[in-house]
């Protein structure tokens, strides 16, 4: 160990570990890769203030996860604390929404940052496959999202998990159901933070956790019986093409979700093996923001899926994806002539798209018949001095265990032939 260790709440991918992450990231983006979403990159850090505009300033995102710095330039930034905001600035700065037609789909997958109190599937630093179609208003769109993710999870072999679904309306029918909300929770006895909470950002008192004050909210006014009739009729086309698509939900009228931007339809996905840090993937419509963050009026619709919990999901199911061996051949050579000949063939190999190994350093047979078992893969080539003075060298089935010569003109196609 050095000195130094991962600051707390983040953690290092490393192999074999790591490979269940980059097969969960390729799980995820399949699905959208496979239904025209487009891949985009943005910077790690942005402006602060397109996330307290975006996502909020009373958001428990905004107000107390951030991590913002100041430049030695002055200007203030923030350590991305989520895909959406950034995504759709980018979009907006790159004209896409102008280039072509609507909806832009796009997808992502990358780290985000947030000053939490770190536990069991909660981290500082986590990673999230995400998915945004902006400029289209349209129920399908939104059942295209939730169909996607569900066939991702589907794809890893999770099982039990269920999505949540709610619509928060629009910004006819919100403010009315805002306003009647307060006048139930003002009522209430609430601690201090949470009577500011009823002022800034009411629904996110329903969130709460707390058994003291959930049963409190028992009888408050729900959101379902204010939706206006667009935003109602939108919401049942929603939820019946999941059905007609065999996407089992469940009505969540309690769902607000944490961030502000969110408008109609919003969804999370939960699993129910992990304890309290049970959402697994969340997100939702969010009509307002492009304007929020000085666009033009472009609804649009969107998700993200942390890869850490959905890697702790499949190990609550017992689930072990196959991954295939990354090595296929290792290459043990006994000597310096059958150094240069075996590495040679592994260069060979390589370029034919072969995955290859070799027996690096100066170790005995035993320690390089080690690495080979450990490598994964199937065969195994060992030569010695006096298998190239036959012009020969021993290739080892590592399943069943047999050797046998193979003339070294021959080894490429034979190697070929037995991994076909
Ligand atoms: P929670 O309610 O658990 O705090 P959230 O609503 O803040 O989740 P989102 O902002 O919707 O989460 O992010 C989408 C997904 O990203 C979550 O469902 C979760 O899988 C993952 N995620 C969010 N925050 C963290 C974190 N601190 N550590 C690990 N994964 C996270
Ligand atoms: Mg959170």
């Amino acid at each position: 160990m050095s000195t130094f260790k991962a600051p707390k709440g983040t953690y290092d991918l490393t192999p074999p570990d790591s490979a269940k992450y980059l097969a969960v990231r390729e799980a995820i983006s399949a699905p959208l890769k496979n239904s025209g979403y487009g891949y985009i990159e943005t910077p790690g850090f942005e402006d602060v203030a397109l996330f307290s505009r975006g996502v909020g300033e009373s958001t428990d995102i905004v107000s107390k996860e951030m991590y913002t710095l100041t430049t030695k330039g002055g200007s203030e930034l923030a350590l991305r604390p989520e895909g959406t905001a950034s995504v759709l600035r980018a979009a907006l700065e790159a004209n896409l929404h102008k280039l072509g037609n609507l909806p832009v789909k796009l997808w992502y997958s990358g780290s985000y940052y947030r000053y939490e109190r770190p536990q069991k599937g909660r981290y500082r630093h986590f990673s999230q496959v995400g998915a945004e179609a902006i400029g289209a208003e349209d129920p399908a769109l939104d059942a295209e999202l939730i169909i996607l993710a569900d066939q991702a999870y589907r794809s890893l072999g999770l099982q039990n998990f269920r999505i949540l679904l709610n619509s928060l309306g629009d910004k006819e029918c919100r403010p009315v159901y805002r306003d009647a909300l307060q006048g139930f929770l003002r009522e209430l006895e609430l601690d201090e933070d949470t009577r500011r909470r009823i002022e800034l950002n009411p629904l996110r008192v329903l969130d709460d956790k707390r058994p003291e004050v959930q049963k409190q909210l028992v009888g408050a006014p729900v959101l379902r019986d204010y939706l206006c009739d667009a935003c109602k009729a939108y919401h049942e086309e929603v939820r019946d093409l999941l059905t007609a698509a065999g996407v089992a939900y469940e009505d969540d009228e309690k769902l607000v979700r944490g961030l502000d931007y969110y408008t109609r339809t919003t969804f999370e996905f939960v699993h129910d093996g992990l304890g309290s840090q049970s959402a697994v993937g969340g997100g939702g419509r969010y009509d307002g923001l492009s304007e929020m963050i000085g666009g033009p009026a472009l609804p649009s619709v969107g998700w993200a899926l942390g890869v850490d919990r959905t890697v702790l999901a499949l190990e609550a199911e017992g689930i072990e994806l196959e991954l295939p061996a990354s090595t296929s051949v290792f290459a043990v050579p006994l000597g310096e002539e059958a150094r240069r000949v075996l590495f040679a063939k592994v260069t060979e190999l390589r370029k034919l798209g072969v995955a290859a190994d070799f027996a690096f350093g100066s170790r005995g047979l035993k320690g390089a018949m080690k690495s080979a078992n450990r490598s994964g893969a199937r065969l195994t080539v060992v030569a010695g001095e006096r298998d190239l003075a036959d012009g020969v060298v021993q290739l080892k089935d590592m399943e069943s265990g047999e050797q046998q010569p193979v003339a070294l003109d021959a080894l490429v196609a034979e190697i070929q032939q037995k991994l076909a």
